[in-house]
């Protein structure tokens, strides 16, 4: 059997047709094709404001600027996350801290951050703003974090980078709770614009500050000008902003994706269901399933379940590799990184997190996927495991 990807981009020729369309028109960046990407974005996630970016990396730098991040702040985020969720405050010069994950849904323990909250108060270290991340698409607990972020007074942004379609209490991810989420278009996400993301924000001040520092701090809107007498020419920079722009290219192709959104996620949730029967009998933790929340498995991620088994995670990531199975593990917890060593971080800080990670493998899982290639990775697993 050809490799099987841990995950791939799906591109239809509705796709690749609506691409070259914005190619044969005036505008292949600053047109219109970011504008109604952004506004079909905010219609399926049932949010007022969303403003595309050059990537989620990007949008989250951005959003802490925008939230108030400074060299003066403190950010906290889930150390089971790609390392973007925590740069993005470093970035700011703001200073970065973890809170251990829930060894059930591997997203950030309200358990852990509440306790964390009533320490911090107490030393006057409490964090400014506060990135739960929807870990393989499964939504944080953002009410519980929300409730929280009452009482101690920070702002969430939610990484939503694999969660683009899942919902929470009945609602889609990206309209209720944070202050602002940000979903990532990577190739390997749930929709892709190659490179790209947004950010959404019930907020409308918040979304005219994303707007301009995406594009260099300037702003146009004659109504928002600090000068008003100037001329139609005229344009003013009122920030530090950055060149962080869609192009019109990306925003063809994201819009196109997203008509398939719906049908996409039923594929994924149809494969995670088929996972979860063909493992079951395995020495495997699988993913969590919470009845209040439907997840965009944009990963499946088991354990290896060291309780009932001595096989080794490193072996079956193996043995899946030389079967040409692409599985993959996510992630390294982001405070044992080198870079974050060297900023006083270690083995033993966040044990949750370092416990999941040595037991985790993401095995595959996209849209096109077909259940020959899903029994063969459940044959293959079962083989590594016996
Ligand atoms: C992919 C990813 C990002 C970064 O997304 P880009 O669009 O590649 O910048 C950030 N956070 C998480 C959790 C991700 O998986």
């Amino acid at each position: 059997m050809p490799f099987i990807p841990y995950s791939c981009q799906n591109i239809s020729e509705e796709d690749i047709e609506s691409v070259c369309s914005v190619l044969r028109s005036h505008f292949i960046t600053q047109g219109p094709a970011v504008t109604a990407f952004e506004r079909v974005f905010c219609d399926r996630h049932k949010v007022d404001h969303a403003v595309a970016v050059s990537s989620a990396t990007a949008g989250l730098h951005i959003a802490c600027l925008a939230l108030g991040a400074t060299s003066n702040s403190r950010v906290w985020t889930s150390p089971i996350s790609f390392v973007a969720s925590a740069n993005c405050a470093l970035y700011c010069g703001a200073n970065v801290d973890f809170v251990d994950i829930d060894p059930r849904t591997r997203n950030m323990s309200v358990h852990a951050l509440s306790e964390k909250l009533r320490s911090a108060k107490a030393a006057g270290k409490l964090p400014q703003i506060v990135i739960p991340v929807d870990f393989a698409g499964l939504p944080s607990d953002l009410r519980e974090i929300r409730a929280l972020s009452d009482v101690y007074g920070f702002s969430i942004l939610q990484d939503a980078s694999h969660a683009t379609g899942a919902s929470y209490l009945g609602e889609p991810v990206g309209s209720q709770f944070a202050d602002a989420t940000v979903f990532s278009f990577h190739a390997v996400k749930i929709v892709t614009t190659a490179e790209g993301g947004i950010v959404t924000t019930r907020d409308p001040r918040l979304a005219a500050e994303l707007r301009a520092l995406r594009t260099h701090g300037v702003v146009r809107e004659f109504t928002e000008l600090e000068r008003k007498t100037e001329g139609a020419w005229y344009y003013e920079q009122q920030s530090l902003g950055f060149n962080y722009r869609m192009t019109d290219i990306q925003a063809a192709l994201g819009h196109s994706q997203l008509r398939r959104l719906d049908e996409m996620q039923r594929r994924r949730r149809a494969s995670a269901d088929r996972y979860d029967k063909l493992l079951s009998q395995l020495p495997l933790i699988l993913p969590a399933r919470l009845p209040d929340r439907e997840s965009a498995w944009h990963l499946y991620a088991i354990e290896i379940d060291e309780a009932r088994t001595d096989k080794k995670r490193r072996d079956v990531f193996q043995h899946l590799r030389n079967e040409e199975i692409g599985a993959n593990v996510h992630y390294i917890p982001i405070h044992t990184h080198p870079y974050y060593r060297r900023m006083g971080f270690g083995p033993g800080d966040f044990p949750n997190s370092e416990r999941y990670y040595a037991r985790a493998l993401s095995i595959p899982l996209f849209p096109a996927m077909t259940s020959e290639q899903q029994d063969f990775v459940a044959t293959s697993l079962s083989q590594s495991l016996a």
